[in-house]
């Protein structure tokens, strides 16, 4: 296959660096950003239970339940598909490393076989405060805890499949360190099973559901053990969840709602026809029929909407491995070449890529400032492989720090951006080279 428009190795490896950005704990000044450093280390104190580490959830600094498990399953999904790509490039240290910080994050907030804590840090008082996360002294309450009588299916089925798939990414790397990841899985999946429930949040990300969360575990535990106690389990959580003959599913893989990569996978693995029918339907939806900007963005929401079309772009490309149709990797390439620099702005919205990038993401570390810069101050320090939020629905973009609906990067943003840069990477940039990290920062 020929070589794309940009340089996708580079906005691959990027996209990985900027997790070392959001990286929180006593070890967040041990990677590669010299402007961080050790922050949060009382997390889980006030509960005399240690959860320190984990990752900031966006521009700020709380870490929310819901999107910190979406994005390690996700990152560990996009590892365990393309993990050739991976290693080719030079990015399974540092995609292995921020892996390893997450589940080490989730083995201590997996206290016992009923008891998981799932937030730390509470969103209005975070929100108040604006400056670098080595500085803040502001509370850090540990708010939220699934247990018997408070259950978090949602957030539990997540991290359930986010500690399989480190599993499998690394029992050859470390088995003893993978074979506790399984343990935990497969524990903090009988209990979400069997202690329904929705996460809480405090409002910052209010759960719709949690039978797609119930069946992602239940996918990657049959994929490690070819159990089918776990197939029969997700085709009873299917049913309670409506999808009998046909679903019609328009949205996609986000931290809500992972009914994308649970169609996807079913559609690989199950020997039930519906799932891939459900896929399709729903990937030929995205080509043909969703809202799409004059300049060609696939556009389904105003708020962030870069990180459905990054998480849509990478199921195609996973369903293009199975299916080698090449109008996934088509409708994948164009819509992430409009995120590189191919639209009516001329710009990357990836921080750090090309030669236009946006200056002001809404971003508390790399701003460096103690408090937000409103008169054309620049920020500190370069948030590289940060995926901001992105235009609105006319293709345009202010750069504008204070504008956060479209400004803001995540750690859910960036997840399903780097499986489809890495896809990408896969299928367009076999010659390509990442530049080099440590002559740019
Ligand atoms: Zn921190």
């Amino acid at each position: 296959m020929s070589t794309g428009n940009y340089n996708y190795a580079d906005a691959f490896a990027k996209s990985i660096l900027f997790y070392e950005a959001n990286w929180c704990g006593k070890d967040a000044g041990n990677n590669r950003l010299p402007w961080r450093g050790a922050c949060h280390v009382n997390d889980g104190a006030d509960a005399n239970i240690d959860l320190t580490g984990g990752f900031h959830d966006a521009g700020d600094h709380v870490k929310f339940g819901l999107p910190q498990a979406y994005s390690a399953s996700t990152l560990g999904w996009a590892y365990y598909e393309f993990k050739d790509t991976f290693v080719k490039k030079g990015q399974d240290k540092y995609m292995l490393n921020v892996l390893k910080h997450f589940t080490d994050y989730f083995l201590k907030c997996y206290a016992n076989t009923t008891t998981c804590y799932y937030q730390c840090g509470d969103g209005n008082t975070d929100h108040a405060y604006w400056g670098p996360p080595e500085l803040q002294t502001t509370s850090r309450p540990t708010l939220y805890v699934a247990n018997t009588g408070a259950p978090a299916s949602d957030v539990c089925g997540d991290i359930s499949a986010a500690l399989s798939l480190m599993y499998l990414n690394y029992k050859d790397v470390d088995l003893n360190y993978a074979n506790q990841c399984i343990v935990a899985a497969k524990n903090l999946y009988n209990y979400a099973k069997n202690y329904k429930g929705l996460s809480q949040s405090g409002g910052f990300y209010t759960s719709s559901g949690y039978w797609d969360e119930l069946a992602w575990a239940g996918i990657w535990l049959y994929v490690v053990t070819n159990n089918n106690s776990y197939m029969d389990d997700i085709n009873s959580f299917m049913s309670s969840k409506g999808i009998n003959q046909y679903y019609q599913y328009h949205w996609t893989h986000c931290w809500d709602d992972v009914l994308g990569g649970v169609f996807l996978k079913l559609a690989q693995i199950s020997a039930n026809d519906i799932y891939k029918t459900i896929i399709e339907e729903n990937l030929n939806y995205w080509i043909n029929s969703v809202t799409t900007t004059p300049g060609g963005l696939k556009y389904i929401n105003s708020w962030g909407t870069l990180r459905y079309t990054a998480a849509e772009c990478m199921l195609a490309e996973v369903y293009y491995k199975t299916s080698n149709n090449p109008k996934y990797l088509n409708f994948a390439k164009g819509q992430i070449d409009y995120m590189l620099g191919s639209n009516p702005m001329n710009m990357s919205y990836e921080v750090g890529f090309g030669d236009k990038y946006p200056m002001f993401p809404h971003h508390r570390a790399a701003s460096g400032w103690s408090q937000i810069e409103t008169d054309g101050q620049p920020e500190k320090h370069i948030l590289y492989g940060g995926l901001v939020g992105g235009p609105d629905q006319s293709d345009n973009y202010k750069d504008n720090i204070e504008d956060y609906q479209h400004s803001e990067v995540a750690i859910d943003y960036n997840s399903g951006f780097v499986g489809a840069l890495a896809g990408m990477t896969e299928y367009y940039g076999q010659n390509q080279v990442p530049e080099n990290i440590s002559e740019l920062i």
